[in-house]
């Protein structure tokens, strides 16, 4: 099983690693801060360097496959044993990082301020898009609710990541916040809290205070239909 640096510290981006087993161009490794395209979030790219001769090999994609983390890379030559350092293209896991906590913090208002159900976000470098199942679906009121929630991101609220036993967690009301979806089956289970705002289970990489998201910026809507009603948003510096 790899070793997910990332559940612990979203902000390390630099590790050495030693490469446990290939399939053409498919890597694992022993431990990694790769993050694979998962819950919504996109994954992370950027290169592994091998240690005895410093050649570079591009990531091009970063998947999840059981437990462990399939890192594709732009040609053959690595070999299993090798030591690798790798580095994730940063600019784009922080604004990954910065959407998926901007998204939690629109799950919270959204879920305070009309009966809503989240049916699930998708998290890309360009931007967000938030599934949601609201009744009246109106522009002007989703806005208001993002306004909202960039109130909320001035009062600059600590995020925490930290474990609870599944049964501690499942006794916190909204823990699984997505529509129809079951919680995971795993004995305990990684916990994402902005203070006082959000709680929910969650595996993604997200920043450490609201005031890194800058600033929430409302694209538009789009209505597919009765469950399939969307949310564009990104996110940007707010100077
Ligand atoms: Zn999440």
């Amino acid at each position: 099983m790899t070793e997910k640096l990332f559940l612990d510290d979203s902000y390390l981006n630099e590790f050495e690693a030693e490469i446990l087993n290939i399939n053409e161009k498919f890597i694992i490794l022993n431990k990694t801060c790769f993050y694979p395209k998962s819950g919504g979030q996109d994954c992370d790219l950027g290169i592994l360097k091998r240690l005895n001769d410093n050649k570079e090999f591009q990531i091009v994609f970063t998947a999840k496959i059981n437990d462990d983390v399939s890192h594709e890379v732009n040609e053959l030559g690595l070999n299993v044993g090798d030591i690798v350092t790798g580095k994730i293209n940063w600019e784009r896991r922080y604004k990954l990082m910065r959407l998926h906590t901007a998204a939690h913090l629109l799950d919270a208002v959204f879920q305070e301020e009309g009966e809503v159900l989240i049916t699930g976000n998708e998290l890309t470098y360009e931007k967000g898009r938030m599934g949601v199942n609201l009744k009246d679906f109106n522009k002007e009121k989703i806005e208001s609710y993002i306004n909202k929630a960039n109130e909320i991101i001035l009062k600059d609220l600590e995020v925490k990541n930290y474990y609870l036993k599944k049964e501690e967690a499942l006794k916190i009301p909204g823990i699984i916040k997505l529509a129809n979806t079951a919680p995971p089956d795993l004995p305990v289970l990684r916990i994402t809290e902005i203070s006082g705002i959000d709680i929910q289970a969650d595996g993604g990489t997200h920043v450490k205070s609201l005031k890194e998201i800058g600033k929430i910026l409302f694209l538009g809507i789009e209505n597919k239909g009765k469950d399939r009603k969307r949310i564009y948003f990104d996110v940007v510096n707010n100077i």
